[in-house]
């Protein structure tokens, strides 16, 4: 199965991709599933499992959690195969790893080394790095390859699985990053991950792209959209 691990819907207010046309997008880039990935929240998860039946893509519910501390934001962490949203906010990096697998998540460390992005200090993913089940290696946002060099690197050198998503915000970037594993359910999926049995694959997205983001994101400010 080839599953893209990290998608951001409209619902992350930083996206254009509107949460029940992204199972079809998925289906048209060759795609067997993909992972909701918003920004602290899962209200988009109905919607993209409604259309997916129908169309046979697997959803996976994640969220890419942001570690507020102390209110701003030190870093991301992205769970998979979630029950429930997890809240970052008044919590550690370490809580918010816990809450993930209280409900039986697997967390993987997101852009580790995009330091062009809110990230968590060297020392600090060395720690995490014992706590976390994967790695996202490649990820085509990243600033420059040599930071998805050095997370591969990285997931390397602590023996970790390894993961590959789009990080798309927009339609056109669904599929440019996505990890294949020996699997023909989420649940097998979900397995060959945690026992080191997937494959990173991707390319990186044309540079313009990258301006999306902060163009929805003022969308929704001017709208007055907030988190649901
Ligand atoms: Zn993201």
């Amino acid at each position: 199965m080839k599953i893209d691990l990290h998608i951001h819907t409209a619902n992350s207010l930083d996206s254009w991709i509107v949460p029940d046309k992204l199972p079809a997008i998925a289906k048209r880039k060759g795609l067997d599933g993909i992972a909701v990935t918003d920004h602290d929240t899962a209200s988009a998860w109905p919607a993209v499992e409604k259309a997916a039946r129908k169309l046979g893509i697997a959803v996976i519910r994640g969220e890419e959690v942001g570690v507020r501390p102390a209110g701003r934001r030190v870093g991301e962490i992205i769970g998979l195969f979630m029950n429930e949203p997890v809240d970052g906010k008044g919590k550690t990096s370490v809580e918010v790893i816990d809450a993930l697998k209280a409900q039986g998540a697997i967390v993987v460390l997101p852009h580790p080394f995009d330091k062009y992005r809110k990230i968590f200090p060297e020392d600090e993913l060395r720690e995490l790095a014992v706590k976390v089940d994967a790695v996202e290696v490649f990820n085509p946002r990243v600033a420059l390859p040599e930071l998805n060099r050095k997370a591969k690197a990285f997931a390397e050198e602590f023996g970790l699985p390894e993961t590959a998503g789009s990080d798309a915000h927009v339609s056109w970037e669904v599929g440019k990053a996505y990890t294949e594993a020996n699997a023909n359910s989420p649940e097998q999926f979900r397995k060959a991950l945690i026992s080191g049995k997937t494959k990173a694959h991707g390319t990186y997205h044309p540079f313009f792209t990258r301006i999306f983001p902060s163009i929805a994101k003022l969308k929704s400010k001017l709208l007055g959209k907030k988190h649901r």
